[in-house]
């Protein structure tokens, strides 16, 4: 297989259709060396029915992976890398934010440039809320300060990877995956792309602040161990200072007999102390909550049900892998 299109799909239902018949119109004579990697994640709208009847209908190679439940678009992504085949893979969504088109520019890309092994698509206007786009620069400046990956800001998970890059992504066995880190983490060369988002065709967004926010906070502990030392050295001021204060106390009592006063000193110093000691516990116990999910190594996802157009039972409109109908 030459191409394999990984899509994840969550409550996509009205996308479905329009999304492969764009897609069969985008890639055109590589279309049938291609395979339509359709993960649905647990959605609980119509959009399993829909994938069922694509794969029965598909003139064209269309694999379905269902999960038992909503896994998040991470689990999704890689339960697509492992399924993918092709010596080309690209990640896109289902909601034709992401015009199937760019596709073939991307394998263009990788065709005349070897030297690339990986493109990766980036909006260079983002059409976003004023507090989204606000909480997304300060995370990527945060994350660019604290980790050793450098994660471009503006790019997305739209990509086309060689098969070398999806085996390195595939190598790494942690379960807890932030995509954008393990992106750069892999290295290999990769071409940015400009690309221009389109509204959603059907549905909405399945991303909202709180959910940004955690996403945030997992992509920091999941590559950088440098809060852990941020809180160590906070810790080690704050002991500094304290001994400071001791002997200015020490020494106001000898030189002024100062009789015992400072109540509100003392309310202020055991508010700010146990703030910090909490934050530090806080800091401490995201990583060990990290580690625990690693060490209890459960699957990132559970499949419920793979369809394939290409198996004989689907119907007369299943293509074998390559074959032009
Ligand atoms: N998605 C998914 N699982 C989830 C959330 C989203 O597979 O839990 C899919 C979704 O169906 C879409 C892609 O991930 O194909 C991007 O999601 P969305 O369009 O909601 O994100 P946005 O474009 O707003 O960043
Ligand atoms: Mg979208």
């Amino acid at each position: 297989m030459l191409l394999s299109v990984i899509v994840p799909c969550f409550n996509e239902e009205g996308n479905i259709d329009l999304f492969y018949d764009e897609t069969v119109k985008a890639l055109g004579d590589l279309m049938p060396e291609t395979e339509l990697i359709f993960v649905n994640d647990g959605s609980r709208d119509g959009t399993v029915e829909k994938l069922r009847a694509l794969c029965a209908r598909a003139q064209y190679r269309v694999r379905v992976v269902s999960f038992s439940r909503n896994f998040g678009k991470e689990a999704a992504l890689l339960a697509g890398l492992e399924h993918a085949t092709g010596d080309f893979t690209s990640i896109i969504d289902a909601d034709l934010q992401q015009n199937p088109s760019y596709i073939v520019e991307m394998m263009q890309i990788l065709k005349d440039h070897p030297e690339y092994d990986a493109v990766a698509a980036y909006q260079e206007e983002r059409r976003e809320n004023f507090l989204i786009s606000f909480i997304k620069k300060a995370f990527y400046k945060v994350m660019d300060s604290l980790t050793d990956v450098k994660i471009m800001q503006a790019a997305s998970d739209f990509r086309l990877l060689r098969r070398p890059v999806v085996d390195a992504i595939l190598s790494m066995p942690e379960k807890c995956r932030f995509s954008k880190g393990i992106f750069a983490w892999v290295g290999f060369e990769t071409y940015y792309m400009p690309y221009e988002v389109e509204e959603r065709a059907s549905g909405t967004s399945k991303w909202n602040f709180w959910k940004l926010l955690t996403y945030a906070f997992d992509g920091i502990v999941a590559f950088s161990n440098k809060p852990l030392i941020m809180s160590s050295v906070v810790g080690f001021f704050i002991f500094c200072l304290s001994i400071l204060y001791l002997i200015v106390i020490v020494v106001k009592t000898i030189l002024w007999g100062d009789p015992v006063a400072g109540f509100p000193t003392l309310a202020c110093l055991i508010l700010m102390l146990s703030g910090i000691q909490l934050l530090g516990i806080g800091i401490l116990g995201q990583y060990m909550a990290k580690n625990y999910t690693e060490t209890k190594g459960r699957p990132v996802y559970i499949v419920k049900e793979e369809l394939d157009s290409a198996d004989s039972a689907q119907g007369p409109g299943a293509a074998m892998p390559g074959q032009d109908k």
